[in-house]
């Protein structure tokens, strides 16, 4: 009689604890969820941002490997502006590091340079006091205008060649989200304008030797 107590208080107890073990995994399961949820980046993108530190640059995609062009011809995806996601920090701060690195030098870069689908660039604003780099998430051309201007480009994903392209806007209105959140409209001009097209484009799968192949077929 003792003994068959003791076995079913054991049933009893082992049945509680398998239940508490799976609330625990849903409750677990569920947080994961949203933190996965709360981030803009795929668990493959968080993880390659986050295997190194925010100073560390990281490999620029080429046009001359195949798997990296195949990715630049991707579309990339809205990012939801939020300073505490910290994948999102380190990224900012690793796309920074590349494109100030000596060896992939720029004036601007777009997230899928680096193999992240995400409207995320950097732009050294030529046209502002000591020339300073700034974020710009979900960046977008709401109005081109008409006319032209003739620029020299070259890209850090397409090594060893830069062109003249004619097709440029001089002037362009562009709209954006910040890392805190807050969405402005703006107006750049000049060679400005040229690094916004150029790095609006990528985040479309576009690069600048297409603008050239319309060129010379018009
Ligand atoms: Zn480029």
């Amino acid at each position: 009689m003792v003994s068959q107590l003791s076995i079913y208080e054991y049933l009893t107890r082992m049945n509680r604890f398998v239940c508490l073990t799976c609330f625990v995994s849903v409750l677990f399961n569920c947080s994961s969820s949203k933190l996965f949820k709360n981030s803009s980046f795929t668990s493959e993108e968080s993880k390659l941002i986050m295997s190194a530190n925010s100073f560390t640059p990281m490999r620029v995609y080429k046009i001359t490997n195949k798997s990296d062009s195949l990715l630049l011809r991707q579309k990339s995806t809205h990012v939801v502006p939020n300073p505490k996601d910290n994948v999102l920090h380190t990224f900012t701060k690793r796309l920074y590091a590349t494109v100030t690195d000596s060896l992939s030098l720029g004036v601007g870069i777009a997230a899928p340079q680096v193999g992240i689908l995400k409207n995320i660039i950097w732009v050294q604003r030529l046209d502002k006091e000591n020339f300073p780099f700034e974020i710009y998430l979900n960046p977008k051309i709401i109005k081109y205008s008409e006319e032209k201007q003739e620029v020299r480009e070259g890209c850090l994903s397409i090594p060893d060649r830069n062109e003249n392209l004619d097709s440029r806007s001089k002037e362009i209105l562009i709209e954006y989200d910040t890392l805190g959140g807050a969405h402005f409209t703006e107006t750049v001009e000049g060679f400005t304008a040229v690094i916004f097209q150029h790095e609006i484009d990528h985040l479309n799968g576009i690069l600048y030797l297409d603008h050239l192949k319309k060129e010379l077929s018009e």
